[in-house]
């Protein structure tokens, strides 16, 4: 899903079953953690992806 980190704007493609933490490449805020097998999402979700 392509998702927008809340702190600077930038858009980032992450899978939301994300195993790993997943920063975003601009100013490195959590954009999704792990929990349970389903990432959690902290950023604004603007698109799910397939
Ligand atoms: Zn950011």
């Amino acid at each position: 899903m392509r998702i927008k980190c809340l702190k600077c704007g930038n858009e980032q493609i992450i899978f939301s079953h994300a195993t790993n933490m997943v920063n975003c490449n601009v100013c490195g805020a959590e954009l999704a953690v792990p929990s349970g097998g389903k990432a959690d999402i902290k950023g604004e979700v603007i698109e799910v992806l397939g």
